[in-house]
């Protein structure tokens, strides 16, 4: 993995660049080699962020995994149902 200055896109770390020191230095860019640093914003070849959807989310799967029209939610009934009035019972007398 080769690390590019943003100062002057040689490949060494930016901290360690010999050219910060002259004053006389012009940046070159590392995206498009125009006179400003790498992580200048107005750089016309700055890497914009994208949202890289390599990776699913929970959400696109539950959207992928749409079923086909069929969306009748079976009412929860048939389960075992607790005891509603169970407050009666027990009682110690
Ligand atoms: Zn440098
Ligand atoms: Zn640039």
């Amino acid at each position: 993995m080769t690390v590019k200055c943003v100062l002057c896109a040689e490949e060494h770390d930016s901290r360690t660049c010999p050219n910060k020191r002259n004053p006389e230095f012009t940046p070159k860019c590392a995206n498009c080699g125009g006179p400003h640093t790498a992580s200048y914003r107005g750089c016309p070849n700055f890497p914009k962020i994208k949202k890289v959807s390599t990776e699913k989310t929970f959400a696109s799967v539950l959207k992928e995994r749409k079923q086909p029209s069929t969306t009748t939610m079976k009412p929860l009934n048939q389960g075992i149902q607790p005891p509603t009035t169970s407050n009666q019972q027990g009682r110690t007398g």
